[in-house]
């Protein structure tokens, strides 16, 4: 199964996109994860990522399509993935119809996670993650054991150099120009599922399971 989340910064993809991998095996293919390592490993395409990344920009289409390609290449894809981050605007979407339908498959559900603007700053702002195994904590609603540091391994928490407020405003303009359209786009192919993204994150889930008919 290959599902794609949608929604602004902040709407709780990653999260959902970690529960469906612990839950049913689907790797989790976050374009801004792998762009971030890229980043932090200096190289050439993370370096020129990193600037479009600070600034609350998107890389261009033809860098992160290579990307997923690539990725969907790999073995532990072959039974579907979990699309969080992309695609975010209309040609990453015609793309990725075409890499799937290549290797005779396609994309089963698209979820879009509703957040208003004023809860995407909030969330955005206290979020804190690992920067070894990934796991995403807040602040106050969903802070770890030990202030700063990570209740699986011990390494201390970092804030992502995009979640600043300012950054986080612009990343919000981009999603509404380019990938908001998106919805409408899967809407007419009769793979929209659009789903409130306030609540708890189990909550949340319980929607998720339903509409993937895994509940
Ligand atoms: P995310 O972790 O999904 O919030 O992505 C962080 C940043 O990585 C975005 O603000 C973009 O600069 C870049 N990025 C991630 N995925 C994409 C994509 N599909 N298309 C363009 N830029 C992306």
């Amino acid at each position: 199964m290959n599902v794609i989340l949608l929604g602004p910064p902040g709407a709780g993809k990653g999260t959902q996109a970690k529960k469906l991998l612990a839950d049913f095996g689907l790797p989790q293919v976050s374009t801004g994860d792998i762009l971030r390592a890229e980043a932090k490993a200096g190289t050439e395409l993370g370096r020129r990522a990193k600037e479009l990344m600070d600034a609350g920009k998107l890389v261009p289409d033809e860098v992160v399509i290579g990307i997923v390609q690539k990725r969907l290449a790999e073995a532990d894809a072959k039974n579907g993935v979990v699309l969080d981050g992309f695609p975010r605007t209309i040609p990453q979407a015609e793309a990725l119809e075409g890499a799937l339908s290549a290797i005779g498959k396609k994309v089963d559900r698209v979820l879009s996670f509703e957040v208003p603007a004023e809860l995407v700053v909030e969330r955005i702002s206290g979020r804190r993650s690992c920067p070894q195994c990934g796991t995403i904590y807040h602040v106050t609603a969903n802070p770890p054991k030990r202030m700063g540091y990570c209740d699986k391994d011990g390494t201390g928490l970092v804030q992502r150099s995009d979640d600043a407020e300012d950054k986080v405003r612009a990343r919000m303009v981009e999603y509404e120009k380019n990938t908001a359209p998106l919805k409408a786009w899967y809407q007419r192919k009769g793979l929209l599922t659009v789903l409130d993204g306030v609540g708890t994150p189990e909550g949340i889930y319980a929607e998720v399971k339903k509409a993937l008919g895994k509940s």
